[in-house]
């Protein structure tokens, strides 16, 4: 899952992004309503952090601008403690939900996971193909009912596949989705990690296809 945080003051941001990771999420993060937007165009995010008092458009400003071009992406807003208005304003633009300032990163982190794992058409709680079946919510992948102990960019990489199943996915699509702007060894990193979740399958290697040229594709049904 990769996660857009967008927040102008960097001791914040810093320390989001840093709790993210540690709990496995992918993290980029702006500094400005602009940026937020630029970036939202470029990259795949499964949600956004968004601060409502920014520098050149503010927060309500890129939610609805999001809302004009996508309907789903989930968003939840940081406002000022004072800010009771900011509340309705955003909720009424859009946000799926919102954490008043100052706030513990364990509150965060516990909204989004609640946000995630909403019901909805664009998150289903379960998913199952062929052996393997996916907990969005517990973030668990389990073989034939075994939990397989993955890494994080392990599971990440696999929790795609499922998503994308019937697909192929690009190795382009893979290094968009789970390495951040910072990684620049993402390519043959992807190579390894991929290895090695097929090893963890171990006679269900073959689940994840190869197709040449292009990326990689989940098998069965
Ligand atoms: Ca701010």
């Amino acid at each position: 899952m990769r996660i857009l945080v967008v927040e102008d003051e960097p001791k914040i941001a810093a320390l989001v992004q840093k709790g993210l990771e540690r709990e496995g999420y992918v993290v980029d993060t702006a500094q400005d309503g602009q940026s937020a937007l630029d970036m939202i165009e470029t990259y795949p995010y499964d949600l956004v952090v968004l601060d409502i008092i920014l520098p050149k458009r503010d927060g309500l400003d890129v939610l609805r601008t999001i809302r004009r071009r996508d309907q789903t992406l989930p968003v939840i807003i940081l406002t000022a403690r004072s800010g009771v208005d900011d509340v309705g304003a955003g909720l009424d633009s859009g946000a799926d939900d919102y954490v008043k300032k100052p706030f513990s990163f364990r509150e965060l982190s516990a909204r989004i996971r609640a946000v995630l794992r909403r019901p909805g058409e664009r998150r289903l709680p379960k998913l199952a193909v062929g052996p393997l079946v996916l907990d969005q919510a517990s973030r668990e992948i389990t073989l034939n009912g075994v939990p397989l102990a993955l890494t994080r960019k392990e599971y990440g990489l696999l929790e795609y596949l499922m998503l994308k199943h019937g697909t192929t996915v690009s190795r382009e699509q893979l290094l968009a989705h789970m390495w951040d702007e910072r990684s620049c060894t993402a390519d043959n990193a992807l190579d390894v990690h991929m290895h090695a979740v097929r090893t963890k399958l171990g006679p269900y290697a073959e689940l994840v296809e190869t197709v040449r040229g292009v990326g990689y594709r989940l098998k069965g049904d």
